[in-house]
């Protein structure tokens, strides 16, 4: 239903209008997934800029990863023009960063203090606990969890912290996490500075706040002051309960801020019906706010192997995308298809752990399928990102940095340090990242800019690819087509050293609720009955998930999707 409202708020339903329309005081929006969450905080910034006549550089917008920093600001470019660009637009780890670069002297920090990567890190430890290369990632992983969540920690993981803050300050370099939490300190230390950041920005907004550890809300309540703080968010989507975020941060705002009202969103815009419904009712609730048709049924597939499961992933993309001539046609072009046709970029695959990629890659290559080739847990990790940005220190230091980078890379090709295809694909990314506003052509930018970005961030939206992410990664994202690989107990829900107690169940529950309604149109829910997993091939039994979706949403597959013929069906749901 249209709000009635002119200007930018002319295209928000009533509900989305008035979340946009409350820039008085702090606000809480709590609403599901497709609900137009982030588009009303587009909306709201154009509001206040253009029709409130504050400077946009009194704008502050607060999301999770770098590629979704950039999406928000194409999207308020496109809304507000070149008032747009002025909007501060930044991760919490982008945020921490400014902040320390700015004031970071006040902390005795090294001027140019550089962003450690994981590889220094764990030679840190190795170096100064003498423990094993295996067992310092372990313990980086627990030093993470013990800052985001403010503890101390005790034994060997309080002497690893200990041996890290002094390897960062001989060495210069700060971790991932230290971003946030010093950047807090520092302001929580000195008011003064604080007074600066908050004198800046008059109206803050954080997307996707169910996610958001108690630093992160540290940082953000201290950079807002008494300024209009707007969060936005879902708690049936937290996912990093595991990373020391909660959603119990909806419950530390609303006592921090007792007269901010919360608001809600009631329509689902992004997805058909059925997966409205089918989401809906594996989280034990009535689908709400259906705007779409139903659409067609949640295709459920079981396969007897990885290797059959990806061949019907196969199988059905080419179905979807009209066959090989289309598919052949398709990749000649290079190009997204022509509006209104499906290309490959409106496909997804979703799967609970990296090693799952494996099957897909191998069938997709096999088909033609073009699709991002790796997916790193950390793009600072990533082969080819690496051995590009190790030749590039050797490049001479003048002239263009996209010429200097494409040097690197084929100096890093003849070195034979990487993979061709691996390092073709970190050059396509690398030069992206060069072209943004955020590196302006400055190589120690560059590296910053690797160095704050994550898995979420090595897609590139203009490639017609098929995207391979982990469902932790595509929050936030949509898909026309989406597959949600390997629906087994012990892979999702995820049994960690073969348990899964319930407040582990009811976050991967949550995790199968974002990886599902990432879809718009197409939901295909598949499983294998054993896996090659750690080593050993293993039998996997369905998972208990699937039985919360009710049937008449569902339907087998069989008669949608063409399977190869040497590739029996199991009878397994
Ligand atoms: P998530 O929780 O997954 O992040 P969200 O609540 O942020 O979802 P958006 O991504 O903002 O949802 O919107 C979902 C889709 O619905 C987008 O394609 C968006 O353009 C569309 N949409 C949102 N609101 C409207 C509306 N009022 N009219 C038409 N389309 C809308
Ligand atoms: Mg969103």
């Amino acid at each position: 239903p249209a709000s009635g409202r002119s200007g930018v708020l002319a295209g928000l339903d009533a509900d989305q209008a008035e979340a946009a329309a409350a820039t008085e005081g702090p606000l809480m929006v709590i609403a599901g997934p497709g609900s137009g969450k982030t588009r009303m905080l587009t909306h709201r910034l154009a509001h206040i800029v253009l029709e409130q006549d504050v400077p946009s550089s009194a704008c502050l917008a607060v999301t999770f990863t770098r590629k979704a920093t950039e999406e928000l600001r194409a999207r308020l470019l496109a809304l507000l023009g070149e008032r747009g660009a002025g909007i501060a637009v930044e991760s919490f780890h982008s945020l921490g960063l400014a902040i320390l670069r700015a004031h970071g002297a006040r902390l005795g920090l090294h001027p140019d203090f550089r962003i450690a990567s994981e590889a220094e890190r764990r030679a840190a430890l190795v170096s100064a606990l003498g423990v094993t290369d295996g067992r310092a990632g372990q313990l980086l992983k627990a030093v993470s969890v013990l800052k985001r969540s403010g503890g101390q920690g005790a034994g060997e993981e309080a002497a690893a912290r200990a041996a890290l803050a002094e390897a960062g300050r001989a060495g210069g370099f700060l971790d991932f996490d230290d971003l946030v939490v010093r950047a807090a300190d520092l302001l929580e230390t000195h008011p003064e500075i604080a007074a600066l950041w908050q004198g800046r920005f008059a109206h803050v907004v954080a997307d996707e706040f169910q996610d958001v550890d108690e630093q992160q809300y540290r940082l953000l309540k201290l950079v807002a002051g008494g300024g209009a703080l707007c969060v936005i968010g879902d708690p049936d989507q937290a996912i990093y309960g595991f990373r020391g975020a909660d959603a119990a941060c909806f419950e530390r705002f609303a006592r921090d801020f007792p007269s901010a009202p919360t608001l809600r969103l009631a329509r689902n815009y992004r997805s058909s019906g059925t997966i409205v419904a089918a989401s809906a009712a594996l989280l034990g609730r009535e689908a709400r706010g259906i705007t779409r048709p139903m659409g067609e049924k949640i295709i459920l597939d079981a396969s007897p192997d990885e290797a059959g499961e990806a061949e019907f992933v196969t199988a059905t993309i080419e179905d979807l995308l009209g066959g090989h001539d289309l598919l052949a046609a398709q990749r000649e072009r290079g190009v997204r298809s022509p509006a209104g046709a499906l290309g490959f970029a409106d496909c997804a695959v979703l799967y609970r752990t990296d090693a799952q990629a494996a099957a897909f890659r191998t069938a997709f290559d096999r088909a033609g399928i073009p699709y991002m080739k790796s997916t790193p847990a950390s793009i600072a990790g990533h082969a080819g990102v690496v051995a590009i940005l190790a030749a590039l220190g050797a490049e001479p230091s003048d002239g263009d940095l996209a010429d200097r980078i494409g040097h690197a890379a084929e100096a890093a090709r003849r070195s034979g340090t990487a993979d061709a295809a691996i390092l073709a694909e970190a050059r396509g990314w690398l030069l992206s990242l060069a072209a943004s506003d955020a590196v302006a052509g400055d190589p120690a930018r560059l590296a910053e800019q690797v160095a704050l970005s994550t898995e979420a961030d090595f897609r590139d939206a203009r490639a017609d690819r098929v995207s391979l992410l982990t469902m932790h990664a595509a929050k936030g994202l949509e898909f026309a087509v989406v597959f949600v690989v390997g629906l087994e107990n012990g892979l999702m829900p995820f049994a960690f050293d073969g348990t899964t107690d319930d407040s582990v169940l009811a976050e991967e529950r949550r995790l199968l609720y974002v990886a599902m309604t990432r879809a718009r149109e197409r939901l295909f829910l598949t499983r294998a009955g054993e896996r090659s997993w750690r080593g050993a091939v293993r039998a996997f039994p369905a998972s208990p998930f699937l039985a919360t979706l009710p049937a008449e949403l569902t339907a087998r597959s069989g008669s949608a999707g063409k399977r190869r013929p040497r590739v029996q069906q199991l009878r397994l749901f």
